[in-house]
């Protein structure tokens, strides 16, 4: 059943081929009648969805049906819309000719119904199978474009319509991973396929969506239909999927302003937007800008300086002290590493650690880091200084490197010093990102007999049932989860149950980022054993810390 007749675009000027072929072709198809080559070309490039074949005069206004053949091989978005063409004499010279322009079939004068309709229904035909395996062409997960047939939709949208102003929007949820791994694999095909249905709800037939893989996204649409409230409404949705954990999607935006740009480069622009939101979770959107421009220009800076930071010494190590609540006296330090670039200045490690983990230098940076707290503490030793524990920081990129445990304890026993003093700070969310994968490798450092602490604690999502599985000794509890908790009753409530919940368990409670008196008071009451934070100290250089350690008193646990 045929919901639609298909149309066919007739190019000849010959009014009697054209009654013939009306005659012929009328009852089955809608016949688009046309008399010149530019003619067709507007009609095809403004209507090419709309059009099932073209059937072409081969002899038109003096041979210039080779003239169109060709000029639409130039034009890729209607180069496959098959064509007929129609000779009035035989010349094989001439058919072979418009056979290698492209032409699809040739039919002949004088016309024979049936053989004419036949052929065209073949043709027809055969285009509409090539669709369906387009179709194919669809995520069978999502539902939505695959990524190389919305790469080729937008192609062609931008060459046919290049007057209109567009975007595209680049969408990923945060800590997808963390859905497959806590509920499995079904459960996080499951959110993907809601995450489908709800963008094509939501954006609506006339707008393109496409699967990326996993947990990315692409949009693209006109920029007038554009409006943060349909994005609003995807996040709205994806905040009541029925799962335990929060579902924190992004979306970066890039308006093209130069639709020339290879296709690859307009979507790493929207992604890039993304990349660009770091750890701040109320924002969803983030527009591809002159800011992510600079911002990217900075971080090219810091990769093209930082193996020579390394050779020239330019990386410092500071110590922050960790006090007793109870006794007031220092127990251990964290070593936090400081970059003093000559020409640039200062460099937070707030900016350059987190692009140093995406480029891998990190692991680098940190052996650095450990090499010069070891030969702090053998010197120590060595001139019998009074020797607390320091705790190091261990990247979650360390822990894919399966002879980390063997490289720790190489230094420690290269530096002579004893186990005990070197604590390794391992943050919560490397934990989640690969759990069985991570509790493996750390299970294996501690066996060592390396005293592990848990960074960070409060900002990941492990369960609190998956506490007592990790192979940890000490509890650090984030920065943010006092400043959120302390000033409301029912998050003191929240910090007692994790620092009860932490002894009974068997670990040490260390709270960082104690500012205040009253939160330090407030720890101790809540039975938190160490805290670490300006209050206390900064992070100070070496000379300042071993002068801080002399003018108090140490006392060091077992
Ligand atoms: P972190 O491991 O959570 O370190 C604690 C951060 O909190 C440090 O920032 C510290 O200076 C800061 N801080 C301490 N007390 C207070 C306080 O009372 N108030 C406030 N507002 N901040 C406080 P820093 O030194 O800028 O380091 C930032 C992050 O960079 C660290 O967070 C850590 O993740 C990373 N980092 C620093 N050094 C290293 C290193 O050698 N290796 C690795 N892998 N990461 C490092
Ligand atoms: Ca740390
Ligand atoms: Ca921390």
């Amino acid at each position: 059943m045929r919901s639609q007749k298909d149309s066919i675009l007739l190019i000849d000027d010959n009014e009697e081929n054209k009654s013939e072929l009306h005659e012929i072709l009328s009852d089955t198809y809608t016949v688009i009648d046309v008399n010149n080559i530019t003619e067709a070309l507007t009609k095809l490039e403004n209507h090419s969805h709309k059009i099932s074949m073209i059937l072409l005069d081969l002899m038109i206004s003096n041979m210039e049906g080779f003239t169109f053949l060709s000029e639409l091989q130039k034009r890729e978005a209607i180069m496959n819309i098959p064509v007929i063409v129609i000779t009035s004499e035989y010349s094989e010279l001439k058919e072979e000719e418009a056979l290698q322009l492209g032409a699809y079939d040739i039919i002949s004068k004088p016309f024979q119904p049936a053989i004419i309709r036949r052929r065209i229904e073949n043709t027809i035909q055969s285009l509409k199978t090539a669709a369906v395996i387009n179709l194919i062409e669809r995520d069978a997960l999502t539902g939505l474009y695959s990524m190389n047939f919305f790469t080729e939709k937008v192609t062609e949208v931008l060459q046919t319509c290049a007057n209109e102003k567009y975007l595209v929007i680049f969408a990923n949820i945060s800590r997808f991973k963390l859905v497959n791994e806590l509920f499995g694999r079904t459960e996080g095909d499951e959110l993907l396929r809601f995450i489908g249905k709800t963008m094509i709800e939501m954006i609506g037939e006339h707008e393109l969506c496409g699967h990326a893989g996993a947990d990315n996204f692409f949009l693209f649409m006109k920029q007038e239909c554009y409006s943060e409230a349909i994005l609003r409404a995807i996040v709205d949705r994806l905040n009541n999927y029925p799962i335990p954990i929060n579902i924190v999607m992004r979306f970066g935006v890039y308006t093209l302003d130069d639709i020339t740009m290879p296709i690859d480069k307009i979507f790493d622009r929207a992604k890039l937007a993304v990349d660009t939101f770091d750890g701040n979770y109320d924002s969803y959107i983030c527009y591809y800008d002159d800011s992510i421009r600079q911002k990217l220009l900075r971080e090219q800076m810091i990769t093209n300086a930082m193996k020579a930071a390394i050779t020239e010494k330019q990386f410092i190590v500071f110590y922050q002290p960790k006090f007793d609540l109870i006794t007031e006296s220092v127990i251990g330090a964290e070593a936090l590493v400081r970059w003093i670039h000559p020409e640039y200045g200062f460099l937070s490690p707030g900016e350059f650690i987190p692009i140093f983990e995406k480029n891998g230098f990190i692991s680098e940076l940190d052996y650095y880091v450990w090499e010069c707290v070891c030969q702090k503490i053998a010197t120590w030793i060595e001139t019998g200084h009074e020797v607390i524990p320091i705790s190091v920081n261990v990247s979650r990129v360390d822990l894919y490197n399966p002879k980390l445990p063997k490289l720790l304890y190489e230094l420690v026993q290269r530096y002579k010093i004893p186990i005990q003093y070197l604590h390794l700070e391992i943050t919560e969310s490397a934990y989640t990102d690969n759990a069985k994968q991570m509790i493996e490798i750390v299970n294996e450092i501690r066996r060592y007999g390396f005293v592990i602490e848990m960074d960070d604690f409060g900002t990941g999502y492990s369960s609190l049932n998956m506490l007592s599985d990790l192979p940890i000794e000490i509890l650090k509890l984030d920065m943010s989860f006092l400043r959120n908790n302390v000033g409301r009753s029912s998050g003191r409530s929240v910090i007692k149950f994790i620092i009860n919940l932490a002894k009974w368990l068997g670990l040490f409670v260390v709270a960082e980022g104690v500012e205040t008196q009253d939160q330090a008071l407030f720890l101790k009451n809540m039975g938190c054993d160490y805290a670490q934070g300006y209050y206390y100290s900064k992070p100070v250089a070496e000379v300042d810390f071993e002068k801080l350690l002399l003018e108090t008193r140490i006392n060091v646990p077992n």
